[in-house]
């Protein structure tokens, strides 16, 4: 199976999905992570530039750790936009990936805008990634593939329909995190703690929930019909 990321910025993949994706990797199957930010305001100190650099090498180092094929699309931070052109490009990444199975915010529940619009886009051009008379560099995907939602930053409105148990891995989402060192000051500077608190308080409360040590959560987008491989670790059953 193939299963891809598409992350609003460059931390989110491996903050709510690392552990799910070093867990699909470990089992054979292909795993990307598309980056549609370059995370160019998430610094206190450096210039836009300066941060967006910092940041594709932090996001490549932690998508290296589970050997992820990544994609850096370089949008502007903080300004993710549903465009024709954005679409042509989301569209293109999806077709150069050929997903089964796509992660990615949640539309409806999510709290971020940049992450709210991500996952509008994803939930949009899902079927147009397999139209034909769209054109983009790739050609049309001959299957649609199916998406879900992964959590908020703090569980915040998002009620998990499935969980993934990463307790086995979890010391590989840790260091997938590590590699973002540059949120560390960003997260101090705005919210007074580093950006590893965060797994410490959301994933064992989520691993709570499910009876397990930590996890991480889920929610599907419905449509139909849905064609896809049926052996993930997420219950891909129609
Ligand atoms: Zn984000």
């Amino acid at each position: 199976m193939r299963i891809m990321c598409f992350s609003p910025h460059p931390d989110d993949s491996e903050l709510f999905c690392g552990g799910t994706l070093a867990k699909y990797k470990a089992q054979g199957h292909d795993v990307g992570v598309a980056v549609m930010t370059r995370g160019d305001v998430g610094s206190p100190t450096l210039s836009r530039e300066e941060i967006a650099a910092v940041r594709e090498k932090e996001a490549r180092a932690a998508s290296a750790i589970i050997g992820a094929e990544f994609f850096w699309l370089g949008y502007d931070d903080e300004f993710v936009y549903d465009t024709p052109e954005v679409r042509r490009c989301v569209i293109d990444v999806l077709r150069e990936f050929k997903p089964d199975v796509v992660l990615c915010p949640d539309k409806d529940k999510d709290y971020h805008p940049d992450h709210t619009r991500m996952g509008q886009i994803i939930w949009d051009t899902h079927v147009m990634a397999a139209v034909p008379l769209i054109p983009t560099a790739h050609p049309a995907l001959n299957h649609i593939h199916e998406i879900w939602y992964h959590d908020t930053s703090g569980g915040i409105g998002f009620e998990p329909e499935v969980y993934v148990d990463i307790t086995d891995v979890w010391d590989t989402k840790v260091k997938m995190v590590e590699c973002h060192k540059s949120q560390n000051d960003w997260l101090q500077h705005l919210y007074g703690y580093p950006v590893t608190y965060l797994l410490d308080v959301q994933f064992r409360f989520r691993g709570h929930q499910c009876g397990c040590r930590y996890a991480e959560a889920f929610r599907k987008a419905r449509m139909a019909p849905q064609s896809v491989s049926r052996n993930g670790l997420l219950p891909t059953a129609v």
